[in-house]
């Protein structure tokens, strides 16, 4: 790499070489891409099982209903725990929540896997803080007392009243005579309503490998996100101790991955990690919130912190670095922050060249420390040689955890890199890699859900059928068609929650408190103004996805560049996105831009009748 004049001078000597870390980069990924098309087996059929729920212990009985609600909300994640909330601060009276869980919580319902956790800050992260009088009680908390919130914020906005909960939706049907939607469930509930929102969440359904041999292995086997704690013991915060004379393989090393293999380490007679890809794993460093930092907080906190967190992610310069964490740190070192210190240093602006460059390096040096942290932590040198990730940090979804490392120096715990080609087979017996049968008392699969970029409603598990009967699969076959992110043609009253060609930040709360925002804002004001039914016009919607098409060209190459994985549609970047979009300008833009719309009053693109 001819390394520019300007940057140079920021970054003073580069003391490694950057074409060959470069080209390493790429032949990683083209061994990942050898193998062939990443392909999954969906949990259906004789893999059914594994998304049967372990944690209910409410009764599955009770009558059908078939009554009418103002709103239908699908999933209770805090997607539609959120909107739910708005509602009722708007005023809406009849509001029904359904879940095929037998509880709200959505993902961290059913994640309860030991050391479950969420690495985004909690005060940015837990929705209503300020609403709910609530504190968290550590700077990153833990599966349970997030799932506890959960309930804090259904309870408090009376959201169980009414709810059905372990019922899945199977049908939502647009009645145009009755200008209601039809819901129909497999309790066999048929029920009308005025609008629907869903927010079905983005992890919502497992993936397994696909591997031969996946039913013939004879011993214990899960998806982490439904952990039978009847056979390892304990609960999500650890004490396994039911494994101490099993022998436990783990496939998977993402997010969940590391977060769980430290407990499974602690607590199993042998543990064998299969690794295909390895994590990019930062220090993490928890602390106990300080009552004083708490008491000395002033309304409208928590959506000032929110704000600032993204706006530093989305690399502007802000004066203040609330959250100062990890993730605050990366994005300060590469991007907004540096480059604007880098333009004051040179007292000019950079070029185009010189800020990619700048961040290209940048990303070197960053990975450079997290790689030499794995070598400094894990004693045997093969093994530290095959946990560092070969990838710009951002390919994969950054983690960050302070035990995962140090696992690997237990005795008791065996890396076993796959060289990136994955597991090779399942026989009864275990799992085989490179021709080595490992034989195992427990398979846990730590593989993931079904990618953002599959068709949405199969992800739902349900089709929407609107105006005209125009399906939801057919309307989004080539990709989504939102207004505002929020709501779509052909679909009156009829809105959708999460990553759905919206602006989207790293912290998914933040998106969420925008969109339910507006949501509320749009029926507020259809109610006050006396219309019923709402909806945006198609030329409307087509303008938004104009907009939104030509932001999301940007950063092809970085993507193509990419180790595959669900960032990047598994190394084919250019692939359709049907389930998930984001911004390319970034979310802050993205909800000024809504908010500027809501300030004009006019209601522009939507057809009120
Ligand atoms: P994931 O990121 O999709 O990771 C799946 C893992 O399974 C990867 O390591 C993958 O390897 C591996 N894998 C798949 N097929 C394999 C095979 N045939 N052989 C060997 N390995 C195989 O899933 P996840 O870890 O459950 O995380 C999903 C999402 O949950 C994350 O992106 C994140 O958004 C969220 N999450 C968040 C937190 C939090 O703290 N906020 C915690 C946990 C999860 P490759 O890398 O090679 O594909």
């Amino acid at each position: 790499m001819n390394i520019l004049p300007a940057v140079a001078e920021i970054l003073g000597p580069i003391d490694f070489d950057s074409d060959a870390l470069h080209r390493k980069y790429i032949e990683e990924r083209d061994k990942r891409l050898e193998v062939g098309p990443r392909v999954y087996t969906h949990v259906t059929e004789e893999f059914a099982r594994f998304v049967e729920d372990p944690f209910d212990q409410g009764s599955p009985h009770r009558a059908a209903v078939a009554d009418e609600v103002e709103f239908a909300l699908i999933g209770a994640g805090f997607g539609c725990l959120m909107m739910g909330a708005r509602l009722r601060q708007a005023g809406f009276k009849s509001i029904r929540l359904v879940d095929s869980a037998g509880d709200v919580g959505g993902t961290w319902y059913w994640n309860r896997y030991p050391g479950v956790a969420c690495d985004t800050e909690s005060y940015v992260y837990m929705p209503f803080l300020e609403e709910t009088g609530y504190m968290p009680t550590r700077k990153y908390a833990g599966g349970q007392e997030i799932r506890e919130h959960a309930r804090r914020i259904a309870q408090q906005f009376q959201l169980y009243d009414n709810a059905l909960l372990r019922t899945s939706v199977t049908g939502l049907a647009w009645d145009e005579a009755a200008r209601r939607w039809i819901v129909s469930t497999n309790r066999g509930d048929r029920f009308r309503a005025q609008y629907v929102a869903m927010a079905n969440g983005p992890l919502n359904r497992p993936k397994l490998p696909s591997i031969p041999g996946m039913t013939k292995f004879r011993g214990h086997v899960f998806h982490t996100c439904r952990w039978d704690f009847d056979y390892t013991g304990g609960d999500s915060t650890g004490n396994l101790a039911k494994l101490g004379e099993k022998v436990v393989g783990i496939i998977g090393t993402g997010s969940t991955g590391v977060q769980c293999i430290p407990h499974l380490g602690r607590w199993s007679k042998q543990l064998y990690v299969f690794q295909r890809t390895p994590s990019c794993v930062d220090i993490r460093v928890n602390s106990p919130t300080d009552p004083g930092w708490a008491t000395s907080l002033s309304r409208g906190w928590q959506k000032a912190r929110m704000d600032n967190f993204n706006a530093i992610l989305e690399g502007y310069d802000e004066p203040e670095d609330l959250v100062n964490d990890g993730w605050t740190a990366v994005f300060r070192k590469m991007m907004g922050p540096a480059l604007k210190d880098a333009e004051r240093r040179l007292g000019r602006a950079l070029t185009g060249k010189e800020r990619s460059q700048l961040m290209e390096l940048s990303d070197y040096i960053n990975m450079n420390r997290i790689r030499r942290q794995v070598e400094e932590t894990v004693k045997d040198r093969a093994t530290a040689e095959a946990l560092k990730p070969w990838y710009r940090q951002f390919c994969k979804r950054p983690t960050f955890h302070d035990d995962y490392f140090p696992t690997f120096n237990r005795p008791n715990v065996k890396l076993v890199d796959t060289q990136g080609r994955g597991v090779d087979s399942v026989t009864e017996r275990g799992v085989v890699v490179q021709g080595r049968e490992y034989p195992l008392d427990c398979l846990i699969f730590a593989t993931g859900f079904e990618p953002e970029t599959s068709l949405y409603t199969f992800r739902a598990g349900y089709d929407v059928v609107g105006r005209e009967g125009v399906k939801l699969s057919e309307h989004w076959s080539e990709g989504l068609r939102m207004f505002h992110g929020v709501t779509t043609d052909h679909f009156p009253n009829c809105f959708f929650l999460g990553r759905t060609q919206t602006g989207t930040s790293l912290n998914l709360a933040l998106g969420l408190t925008y969109q339910t925002a507006h949501i509320a804002y749009m029926v507020s004001q259809a109610r006050t103004r006396g219309f019923e039914v709402i909806e945006p016009a198609s030329e409307a919607v087509a303008e938004c996805v104009e907009d939104f098409r030509r932001q999301a060209r940007a950063g092809l190459r970085f993507w193509t560049e990419c180790t595959p994985g669900a960032f990047n549609n598994e190394g084919n970047p250019t692939g359709k996105n049907l389930g998930a979009d984001s911004y390319g300008g970034g979310a802050k833009k993205f909800f000024a831009m809504l908010e500027s719309w809501r300030n004009e009053g006019k209601l522009s693109g939507l057809k009120l009748s």
